[in-house]
């Protein structure tokens, strides 16, 4: 590596309290990397014992000047940092930028609470409400005011529910308006559909393609069978075969299908079955694995009960899923390993859950009217007190988070299921070995490219 021309002589510095030792599994492999700048080194054996006494005593000029290439470079990823430095203070920083950016308005419309399936976990309450007339016009002059407020670049609409294809009336015309204000204003239109695929059929694929949705979601559960037992019609009556018929349909048309596979430890060992099905593989298909929990959150649902996975099984799964999708396989590194501003959409000012009455929310799975954080009246957005739980006190402002080194990475994880952990125990039962094991399970994937001498993608080197 060749010597980084710092002024580092003066300076003092501490090891960064965001750096991560990882180990692979066989042992051979050793790896620094910085949750903070997403940094990351192979450490050689011959520089083991160097590089870790570096850390403890990084002010001790002999051992500075011992190898002098390799001090600059730890600088300059942020293995190192100045003593003056408040780490956290930098990720508060990143936090606010991330979550105050204007470039983008995405707003997730609910044009109906109600749904025709009865999904054993479903965590939604059974409200037949559908958006009015009177909420189509407030989302539509709403979203005019936030692109002459904010100039966003683009417009993000995603169609949500209960299940949304029940009022494909309301898609077609928003849509319709949707795209002629974001024609007028130069914003690029984005669009795309979570739905159970039950409604899809030819003309309705045709049709959402035509009103700029692209990107559609549809859920599986495993194979017909376990499927039917957990995703059934209002009257009982199984839906297997017709969300096939649409996931085939929707290869045709959209420009992705995200197949998503809902899993917790009682379909589990049911999905290898559904995965040896080659109508549910293509050029534009991924497959997702979607966590049952017991906990609200994650963009999952609730389930009562413990049959949510540990950390180890979703993992498990999660490889047996990816490893079957070669599309992913190939994206799953550098989607993999990420520093974040923030956790998810919810946090971000600009982003807007909008469904029957005009109440705006913030967290797809806290779609109730007591979870609503705000009104849209004649187009402008009233908030309520819910919404500054969201926005003003971030989770990660906590212990044991403040001092955790995986913060950057995680950021307090999904503040839904936070909220439903009584403790620091459920906490790091429900997040933290999640994001921890997330982590491990990327680095263990970057040792095992480096042994193989493949290239890695990613940053290697990082600055504060
Ligand atoms: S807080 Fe974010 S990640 Fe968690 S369930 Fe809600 S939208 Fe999904
Ligand atoms: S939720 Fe857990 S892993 Fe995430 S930052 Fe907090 S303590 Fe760390």
């Amino acid at each position: 590596m060749d010597a980084l021309k710092l002024n580092t002589k003066k300076e003092v510095y501490k090891p960064s309290n965001y750096n991560y030792l990882y180990k692979s599994k066989d042992g051979f492999i050793q790896l620094l990397y910085n949750t903070f700048t997403g940094a990351l080194a192979e450490i050689s054996d011959t520089d083991k014992e160097y590089v870790s006494t570096l850390l403890r005593a990084p002010n001790n000029q002999e051992l500075r000047n011992r190898k002098q290439d390799i001090f600059p470079i730890m600088v300059k990823s942020g293995f190192l940092v100045k003593e003056s430095i408040n780490e956290l203070d930098f990720i508060r920083l990143r936090h606010l930028k991330g979550v105050a950016s204007l470039r983008n308005l995405s707003l997730t419309l609910l044009p109906s609470r109600a749904c025709n399936l009865r999904c054993i976990y479903c965590f939604e309450k059974e409200v037949n409400e559908y958006m009015s007339k009177e909420d189509c016009k407030n989302t539509l002059k709403f979203t005019e005011i936030q692109i002459k407020e904010i100039n966003p670049q683009g417009v993000f609409i995603r169609w949500y529910g209960g299940e949304p294809l029940l009022r494909f009336d309301i898609i077609r015309d928003l849509s319709e308006e949707f795209i002629k204000i974001c024609l007028n204003s130069k914003s690029e239109y984005y669009s795309d559909i979570v739905t159970n695929g039950y409604l899809l059929d030819e003309a309705t694929a045709k049709e959402l393609v035509r009103l700029g949705i692209n990107d559609i979601q549809i859920t599986l559960d495993g194979p017909e069978e376990v499927h039917n037992k957990r995703r059934m019609l209002k009257n009982g009556e199984p839906t297997f075969k017709r969300i096939k018929e649409s996931i085939i349909i929707a290869k045709r048309y959209f420009n992705t299908v995200d197949i998503r596979i809902n899993s917790d430890r009682e379909n589990m060992d049911a999905i290898q079955d559904l995965l040896e099905e080659d109508w549910l593989y293509g050029e534009n298909t991924e497959l997702s694995v979607g966590v049952l929990r017991s906990y609200t959150g994650t963009c999952n649902e609730w389930l009562p009960g413990d049959t949510g996975f540990t950390s180890g099984e979703f993992f498990e799964l999660f490889k047996m899923v990816k490893n079957k999708s070669k599309k992913d396989k190939d994206k799953s590194e550098s989607r993999g390993i990420s520093v974040k501003s923030h956790y998810c959409g919810a946090q971000l000012l600009n982003t807007y859950s909008i469904g029957p009455n005009s109440l705006v929310y913030k967290c797809a799975a806290r779609l109730d009217p007591e979870d609503a954080v705000g009104v849209i009246k004649e187009g402008r957005f009233y908030p309520n007190e819910k919404l500054v739980e969201w926005l003003v006190k971030p989770s990660f402002e906590v212990e044991p988070c403040k001092s955790c080194k995986f913060l950057p990475t995680c950021m307090g994880g999904c503040p839904s299921v936070r909220k439903e952990c009584k403790d620091i125990e459920e906490l790091r039962h429900a997040v933290c070995n999640y994001s921890i094991k997330w982590l491990d399970t990327v680095l263990e994937e970057k040792a095992r490219k480096l042994s193989k001498k493949l290239p890695l993608r990613g940053k290697k080197e990082a600055f504060l």
